[in-house]
């Protein structure tokens, strides 16, 4: 049994946490923030995620949080439906949902699980050394940890990746999005139903229910710039004006919404890297592969992640090797998944009206089959 420490406690580090601990090994966590507070928005998690947790048996905790996602609706701005895809038939095959949730709900149900002395909050980490028998991992406060290796779960700004991979820096999609979950229970809305609308001059909005009536929505808007100062000052009042005219329920979501429930962030993600595995230090979820969340696959990939890891260690007692392993099992999934999803971005926040005309009427003629083929290659492979 081996040392790990795990730098990060998002999504990522918590469930690798999981998969490492039930394989008796020994596991410390270091994170950032001071707490873990209810920050994020909704998530959905695919089936295949769904199926990652069940192996690591967090999915029956995680399950009653959520709510299942039946239906995946795209429509154009006048609610005119574009495509429309019906999950059932794979989630009853998979034998797991598509789940709706909130993110601070599923990361407080994997900090829960843990055993309390995991887990050490406040505590940045700084940098690494490796040698030829382990890694010390150095710490903002001035501590440091030893161990028999690491794996880097910080996130789209990883330190340890720019440590390990200097010029691997995040790169701007071009587009800016805002995300609230409200209490939408006054709605109505139909039972597992999910929608996109790809509107008029790169609009977009999309709804996901995640439990208790509660729904979580997102909207995009292009911006040439990253961080720009007019975007900064949008309040919802903003967002209702540039929605305005879109089909419902998306006035009546964003008239749910108080400014203080808003979340705002430019759209980003990391070019694909060619490696995961540097000797004993192993990048993982949005750390190795973050993507844009237009495939909503960001999570998902993160506890693949890990229930991956968990078999590679199970089949080597080498840790080096087993991070290869996982390397080779992971790059080309994650690689599909980040690219995918870029260009599906690009095709979404498209401006010019002629473009947007065609891009409707091709979703419209697009044989329900091409989305199956989709939803195969992210629902049944890991
Ligand atoms: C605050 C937050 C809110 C999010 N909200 C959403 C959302 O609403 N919807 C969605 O689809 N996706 C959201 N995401 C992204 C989504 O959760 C990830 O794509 C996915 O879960 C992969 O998780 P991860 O664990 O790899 O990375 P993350 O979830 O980003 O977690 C990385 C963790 O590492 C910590 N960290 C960073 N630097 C250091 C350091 N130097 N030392 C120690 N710890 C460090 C961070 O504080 C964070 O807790 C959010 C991410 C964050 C951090």
């Amino acid at each position: 049994m081996a040392d790990f420490l795990i730098i990060g406690a998002g999504i990522g580090g918590l469930t690798t946490a999981h998969a490492l601990l039930q394989q008796g090994h020994r596991v410390q966590v270091f994170e950032a923030a001071p707490e873990l507070r209810e920050v994020g928005a909704g998530l959905v998690l695919g089936a295949n995620a769904m199926r990652a947790l069940h192996q690591l048996q967090l999915d029956a905790a995680v399950l009653p949080l959520g709510s299942p996602v039946t239906r995946l609706d795209l429509r154009d701005q006048q609610g005119r439906l574009l495509q429309a895809a019906d999950t059932t038939p794979f989630t009853t095959r998979l034998g797991f949902p598509n789940l709706g949730i909130h993110r601070a709900a599923l990361q407080q149900i994997l900090l829960q699980s843990l055993p309390p002395d995991t887990l050490t909050l406040g505590c940045p980490f700084e940098h690494l050394e490796t040698d030829a028998g382990g890694v010390t991992a150095h710490f903002a406060d001035g501590r440091t940890m030893r161990a028999d290796a690491l794996i880097a779960a910080d996130g789209i700004r990883s330190g340890v990746r720019r440590q390990l991979l200097p010029t691997a820096t995040p790169r701007y999609a071009g587009y800016t999005c805002w995300r609230a979950v409200v209490d939408a229970s006054s709605l109505q809305l139909p039972v597992g139903e999910s929608c996109e609308t790809w509107g008029e001059r790169g609009r977009r909005f999309g709804y996901v229910p995640v439990g208790n009536g509660q729904v979580y929505w997102f909207a995009c808007l292009n911006s040439p710039e990253p961080q720009n100062p007019k975007f900064r000052n949008y309040r919802t009042m903003d967002l209702q004006r540039e929605f305005a005219g879109f089909h419902a329920p998306i006035p009546e979501l964003l008239a749910l919404t108080r400014d203080e429930q808003l979340l705002w962030n430019d759209i980003l993600d990391v070019k694909p890297l060619s490696h995961f595995a540097f000797g004993r230090s192993l990048l993982l979820g949005d750390a190795a592969h973050a993507t844009t969340p237009n495939l909503g696959q960001g999570a998902g990939m993160a506890v693949e992640d890990a229930a991956v890891l968990a078999q590679c260690l199970s089949e080597s007692t080498d840790v080096a090797h087993a991070f290869r392993r996982f390397e080779l099992r992971r790059r080309s999934r994650t690689t599909r998944v980040v690219t995918t999803s870029w260009y599906l971005g690009q095709v979404g926040q498209l401006e010019s009206p002629l473009l947007t005309k065609l891009r409707n009427t091709a979703m419209r003629l697009l044989p329900p089959a091409v989305s199956r083929s989709q939803m195969a290659w992210l629902y049944d492979e890991l």
